[in-house]
């Protein structure tokens, strides 16, 4: 597995590589956005350490573009960690969060966490729904609607098949973060309503704006398949 890290201070670069390296993955170092842009668009990159504070291109905008064309994997590394920084972050597309200064054991744990294989998950459901017009392929880790890939994160991507494993079921923000992203997550239960709403924009069409999940206000969200 690769990992490209996107940091323009060389020393917390080597720190990063380094640790990842003694944890078997192969790493490639990029210093500005642009640079990570091309080098992540021309090479078989297993997950993303993305620095924001960058030069040429932000984090945020080097995120969104990823998010553009893929789902792998990008935790965001940076100094920003207020509430909205948090917010900000995930709403351009990042999977994970660590703000600096971090401890390189943490960082690497949060690393395995996004590589750990999907079937360690049971919630997942598979198959169609919404009239056969949406596909839940957890080999691929991808959700199609009408036949084409939809690009979501991998987050978005657990929430999603979590609420459609129960169709009828109403599940708690809490009760989506336990299932859907597991024990070790440690976002807050808010985080969650970032999650839908990037699913929402990606699903969306008229007749259901909704993209077929349903808030229940006051409780959390469904998966909504009503015509
Ligand atoms: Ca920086």
């Amino acid at each position: 597995m690769k990992i490209l890290i996107v940091e323009d201070e060389a020393s917390i670069a080597e720190v990063v590589s380094a640790y990842a390296k003694r944890e078997g993955y192969e790493t490639v170092c990029a210093q500005d956005g642009l640079s990570a842009l091309e080098i992540f668009f021309h090479d078989d990159i297993d997950l993303v350490i993305l620095d924001l504070m960058l030069p040429k291109l932000n984090g945020e905008e080097v995120c969104r573009r990823i998010r553009e064309k893929s789902s792998v994997p990008v935790i965001m590394l940076t100094a920003k960690s207020s509430e909205s920084d948090v917010v900000a972050g995930l709403d351009s597309g990042a999977n994970d969060y660590v703000s600096k200064p971090f401890s390189p054991r943490v960082l690497m744990a949060r690393v395995r966490a996004q590589l750990r294989p999907r079937e360690t998950r049971d919630n997942i459901a598979s198959g169609v729904c919404a009239d056969g017009r949406i596909e839940i392929d957890p080999e691929r880790v991808e959700i199609r609607k009408d036949g084409v890939p939809v690009p979501v994160t991998k987050s978005e991507f657990l929430i999603f098949s979590t609420l459609v494993s129960r169709p009828i079921r109403t599940w708690s923000r809490e009760e989506i973060i336990r299932s859907a992203l597991g024990d070790d997550y440690d976002g807050f239960d808010r985080t969650i309503d970032t999650y839908i709403k990037n699913l929402r924009k990606k699903l969306a069409e008229p007749g259901h704006e909704n993209g077929w999940i349903k808030t229940i206000y006051g409780f959390g969200y469904r998966f909504d398949d009503e015509k």
